[in-house]
C-alpha cells in the first residue's frame, strides 16, 4: 500500500478543491443555501446521469451458492436472534422509519452533505419517477395462471439472475416490518427481495465521495432491474408492485426471513457472498412463490468475536452488547451519534467498510476460523484502516469528531466541519 499522505488523502476522500478561504466561504455559503427541499428544485433542472457500477457479477450470474458448513462453535440461531412475546407485544406500537421520525434528520444530511447529493440527486429522482409510473399502471387482469410454485419460483428466480440481480429471495408479508403510514400498499402475501452488488473496489475507500457516488449508482440499478422482474411477474398474470424505499418497510427481516444472510451487529444485513456490499429493493406480489427459509451462517457467534465495527466507528455509535429492541436481540446504532457523521463524512459506513464479511466474504472468514480461532484480517491496517477527513488511520488509531459535527440540527450547525473548509 502506498504511503498515506494528507494530499493522497483528500483525493481518496473526494475532498480536493479550492484551499483556503475562498473554499471556506463556497462551502460556508453552500451550506445556508442548501436544503433537501432547494437542492430538490435545482435538481429538475439537472440532466440525469446514468449510474456508474462494475460488478464482479455480470448480468446472467448468480452469486455462488454457500456451500461451507459453519464450524459447531458458530453455530447459533437460524436467521434472527428474537423474543417471539417481545416482538409481538412491541408490534402494537407503529413502527416509522428514522426520516419519518426524525424528519431534521434527513434535511441535515442534504445540507451538510450537498455535494454529495448534487451529482446523484437527478439519478434519485429519476428511479422515484419510474417507480410511480410503474405502479400507477392499471392492475393485471389476465386471469390467475395455473403455475407450479415450485416451477414459477425457478422462473422468477432465473429471471432476477438474468437481469443482473445476483441475490434473490421470497418471504412472506408481515404487518409487523412495514412502516405505519404505508401499512396496505402491498397487493398480495409474497415479497421478493432483490439485491445488487455495490463495486468492490471503491467501496474499500469508504468513506469516500466516490463510494458515496456508487452506494447511490448501486440503489438506482437495482430499482431499475427490479423494475423488470415486476414487469416480468405482471406478464405471468400476477399483481406486483414494486416497493419504493419507504415501501420496503424493514428489508431486513425479509431478507434473513428468506435466508439471504443474517444481522450484523453494525445493524446491517450480512450476505454471506458481500456481507452488506449490496443494496435492496423489493416487490410485493400475490404470484405463489415459495417462501426461502431462515438460515444460521455462523454470523452472530463471528460478530461476537469480531466487534471490529463497534472499535471503529469513528463516533461511537455502535453498542457492543446487544439487547433486547421491538423483540429483537441486537446492537441498536445511537442515530443521535451516528447521523450528524453520515452528514459531514460523505455518507461515512466505516462499518460497512472494515466489516471482514464484506471485505473478504463469509467463506473466507469461515476458513480462517477453522484454522485458526481467529476473525480474518482483526487488527490489520488492510481490514481496519481508512481514511477520514484526509488522513489516514490505522487499526491502533480512531478519529476523533469535533463536538459541532454531533450537533444535530441546522441552527446549532455553527459552522462547517473541517473538511469542508
Ligand atoms: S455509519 Fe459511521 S458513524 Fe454510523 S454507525 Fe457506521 S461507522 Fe458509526
Ligand atoms: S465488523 Fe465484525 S462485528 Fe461488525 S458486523 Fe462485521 S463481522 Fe459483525
Amino acid at each position: 500500500m502506498a504511503e498515506p499522505t494528507r494530499e493522497s488523502g483528500r483525493a481518496r476522500a473526494g475532498t480536493s478543491g479550492p484551499p483556503g478561504r475562498l473554499r471556506f466561504a463556497v462551502q460556508y455559503l453552500a451550506y445556508r443555501v442548501f436544503s433537501a427541499r432547494r437542492l430538490a428544485v435545482l435538481a429538475r433542472f439537472l440532466p440525469a446521469r446514468s449510474a456508474v457500477l462494475r460488478e464482479r457479477y455480470p448480468l446472467g450470474m448468480q452469486a455462488p451458492e454457500f456451500a461451507r458448513q459453519v464450524p459447531a462453535d458458530l453455530r447459533s440461531v437460524a436467521g434472527i436472534e428474537k423474543d417471539p412475546a417481545a416482538e409481538a407485544e412491541a408490534a402494537r406500537e407503529p413502527l416509522r422509519s428514522l426520516f419519518d421520525r426524525w424528519p431534521e434528520a434527513d434535511e441535515h444530511i442534504h445540507r451538510v452533505g450537498w455535494r454529495n447529493f448534487l451529482r446523484m440527486e437527478p439519478v434519485i429522482r429519476e428511479t422515484q419517477r419510474r417507480v410511480l409510473a410503474l405502479n400507477s399502471r392499471g392492475p393485471v387482469t389476465a386471469p390467475a395462471p395455473d403455475d407450479d410454485p415450485e416451477q414459477l419460483t425457478k422462473d422468477v428466480l432465473e429471471y432476477a439472475h438474468s437481469v443482473g440481480l445476483p441475490i434473490v429471495g421470497v418471504a412472506e408479508y408481515d404487518e409487523k416490518y412495514a412502516f405505519e403510514p404505508r401499512r396496505g400498499n402491498e397487493v398480495g402475501d409474497r415479497v421478493v427481495v432483490c439485491f445488487a452488488e455495490q463495486e468492490y473496489e471503491v467501496t474499500q475507500s469508504l468513506p469516500s465521495l466516490a463510494a458515496y457516488h456508487a452506494a447511490f449508482s448501486t440503489v438506482a440499478e437495482v430499482y431499475r432491474r427490479t423494475e423488470l422482474v415486476t414487469e416480468y411477474l405482471r406478464a405471468r398474470g400476477y399483481r406486483a408492485r414494486l416497493n419504493n424505499t419507504e415501501d420496503q418497510g424493514v428489508v431486513i427481516a425479509y431478507a434473513v426471513q428468506a435466508g439471504l444472510g443474517q444481522l450484523g451487529l453494525n445493524g446491517q444485513l450480512l450476505t454471506p457472498q458481500f456481507g452488506s456490499r449490496c443494496r435492496p429493493c423489493t416487490i410485493s406480489t400475490n404470484a405463489p412463490l415459495v417462501f426461502g427459509k431462515p438460515v444460521d451462517y455462523g454470523i452472530p457467534r463471528i460478530c461476537d468475536e469480531c466487534k471490529i465495527c463497534v472499535r471503529r466507528c469513528p463516533s461511537g455509535a455502535i453498542p457492543a452488547r446487544k439487547a433486547v429492541h421491538r423483540g429483537v436481540y441486537k446492537a441498536k446504532i445511537d442515530p443521535a451519534r451516528c447521523v450528524p457523521v453520515v452528514a459531514a463524512a460523505h455518507g461515512c459506513a466505516v462499518c460497512m467498510k472494515v466489516c471482514p464479511i464484506q471485505k473478504y466474504g463469509l467463506d473466507a472468514v469461515l476458513g480462517e476460523w477453522e484454522r485458526s480461532g481467529t476473525v480474518l484480517g482483526k487488527g490489520t491496517d488492510d481490514l481496519e484502516g481508512y481514511w477520514f477527513d484526509g488522513e489516514y488511520f490505522g487499526a491502533r488509531k480512531r478519529p476523533k469528531i469535533p463536538q459541532v459535527w454531533l450537533e444535530l440540527g441546522p441552527t446549532v450547525y455553527a459552522e462547517p466541519p473541517r473538511d469542508r473548509r
